[in-house]
């Protein structure tokens, strides 16, 4: 029987199998490995440089040169000042990096430490009369057996819910410009986001490098399908087109796709979720990427100290304390609503908290109340542990 079966090597799974194999357990990690995906920027808070560092990542991901990223800026709707979340602490900055290049970063560690890696497809749970998973069937009739399986196979779910997740009915719709930069010295290096004035969209900039940005667009309802001609139109009636400095070159295609769906659980006996297996409440707005890297430490953690329950509960929770904000920040443009946004944003990336992910990661710990704000519906005090 193998130790631990990590489904998926995306970021979670990944960094999970590497955290896993650094504590001594045996590590099997199953994907079917179907290439490289669209590329995609991901900008990563600084609570990401935690997880490099138990990795023993720290100094190669300095070497690396990806962009510093030192903070985010908020565009909360017109005629509003935007919100400039610096990070604090040290070292005070996470990176804007390529999603493909940091996930073989973490495959190769993974290996270095000792995980296996196996080409397969997962198609779905081995369970026992109780309903407990016991390990994982393959594509192929095979099947795995172990002692606890980490799921970090995305949107598949590929344990989680072997007929699928329904998803939100969102698009996604995003390109990679050079030629370009971000005008405004203050936004120069941060990700910036914006919502489309009076809608549930919400448009934002990663400067990969000074001169080569991912722009991206995010739509509540119907799926827009082909991508636009003009990217910079995506833009529009927002605060970012007039960001943008330079002619623009697209220099990759244009992805479109559906994300954000709720996931019923994060876990359950014998398995956790990690990563956007675990649910995704908002690309966006939640550095869902930072929290795949987060939520790899805290699974590795729990399948060594056989306490899979506890972060399932912690995850889960955390999971319904961010969707309630997303149904606050895209509730609408009246100005309580608004306010109540800009409150909850204050209170998770301010200096003095570290920036959003290093607090949600605290309060994963039981460190420190998630939440502790008063807004239009109540107060909102979430405890994690
Ligand atoms: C529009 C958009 C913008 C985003 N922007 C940001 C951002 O700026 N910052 C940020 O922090 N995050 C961002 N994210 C989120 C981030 O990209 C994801 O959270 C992250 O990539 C999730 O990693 P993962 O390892 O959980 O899943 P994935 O990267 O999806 O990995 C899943 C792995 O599982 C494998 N797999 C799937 N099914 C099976 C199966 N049946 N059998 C075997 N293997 C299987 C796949 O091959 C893959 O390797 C964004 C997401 C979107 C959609």
């Amino acid at each position: 029987m193998t130790g631990v079966i990590v489904a998926g090597a995306g970021i979670a799974g990944a960094a999970a199998a590497g955290l896993l194999a650094r504590r001594g357990l045996d590590v099997l990690v199953v994907d079917r490995d179907v290439g490289p995906g669209p590329a995609a920027a991901e900008s990563l808070a600084p609570g990401a440089l935690r997880v490099f560092a138990e990795l023993g990542l720290s100094d190669r991901v300095r070497e690396a040169g990806w962009r510093r990223n030192p903070g985010s800026t908020q565009y909360l709707g017109p005629g509003r000042p935007p919100w400039r979340s610096i990070f604090g602490g040290v070292p005070g900055h996470g990176y804007h990096v390529d999603r493909t290049d940091l996930r073989e970063l973490l495959r190769r560690r993974a290996v270095e430490l000792g995980a296996r890696f196996r080409t397969a497809e997962v198609a779905g749970p081995l369970c026992d009369e109780a309903g407990a998973v016991t390990g994982v069937r393959l594509a192929d009739g095979s099947a795995v057996e172990a002692r606890a399986v980490v799921d970090a196979t995305g949107v598949s779910r590929a344990v989680a819910d072997g007929d699928g997740v329904s998803r939100a009915a969102d698009s996604v719709l995003r390109a990679r410009l050079g030629g370009v930069r971000i005008a405004d010295a203050a936004d120069r290096d941060h990700c910036v986001v914006a919502p489309v004035a009076g809608t549930a969209t919400w448009c934002w900039l990663t400067p990969l490098a000074e001169d080569h940005l991912e722009i991206g667009r995010l739509e509540r309802g119907a799926p827009t399908g082909a991508a636009p001609a003009d990217w910079r139109a995506c833009l529009r009636g927002t605060e970012l087109d007039g960001l943008i400095e330079g002619t623009p070159v697209v220099l990759l295609p244009t992805v479109a796709e559906r994300w954000t769906y709720p996931a019923p659980a994060a876990g359950g006996p014998g398995w956790a979720a990690a990563g956007d297996a675990a649910g995704v409440v908002e690309p966006v707005l939640s550095a869902t990427s930072t929290l795949a890297l987060l939520g790899a430490q805290a699974v590795a953690a729990a399948v060594a100290a056989d306490a899979l329950p506890t972060y399932t509960e912690r995850y889960q929770r955390l999971l319904d304390v961010q969707g309630r904000y997303a149904d606050i920040a895209f509730a609408g443009p009246d100005l309580p609503t608004v306010d109540a946004a800009t409150r909850l944003l204050e209170l998770t990336n301010s200096p003095a908290t570290g920036g959003a992910v290093a607090h949600l990661r605290e309060a994963m710990e039981g460190l420190r109340p998630l939440i502790d704000v008063a807004y239009p519906d109540g107060p909102v005090n979430a405890y994690l542990n």
